[in-house]
């Protein structure tokens, strides 16, 4: 099967500003922000979205959650706060089927969101 965009990303085969990484984990900059700081984290692993996660991805769901937290610090955000976000499917606002979690922050965010 053909990588997706966020795996090109991940084995940087398309260039990103990549703010974190690890053996399970990217986070770049969203390439079109919509808040003053917009990461996006994604698994390595192409799991489409969470819709299609599966019982055995609970460890990697729980650690992408508390890599965000980490990331949203690391991006200065812990004291003002932030929002994570994982769009899911047509009405969700999914773009990208490689499953992520948007960490915007750096302006407060109006709510419910559009
Ligand atoms: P979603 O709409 O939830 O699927 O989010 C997909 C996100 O990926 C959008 O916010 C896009 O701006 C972002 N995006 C698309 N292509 C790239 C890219 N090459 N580098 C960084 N972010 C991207």
């Amino acid at each position: 099967m053909s990588k997706t965009l966020f795996e090109k990303i991940a084995a940087r085969e398309i260039p990103a500003s990549i703010v974190y990484e690890d053996d399970k984990v990217v986070a770049f900059r969203d390439i079109n922000p919509q808040a003053p700081t917009h990461i996006l984290i994604v698994p390595r692993k192409p799991i489409q979205r969470i819709g299609q996660a599966q019982a055995d991805d609970q460890q990697l769901l729980g650690y992408i959650l508390l890599k965000a937290a980490e990331v949203a610090k690391l991006a200065g955000l812990a004291e003002t706060g932030f929002r994570l976000v994982i769009n899911n499917g047509r009405d969700g606002g999914e773009t990208v089927p490689h499953l992520h979690c948007h960490i915007l922050g750096g302006r407060p965010l109006a709510w419910p969101p559009g």
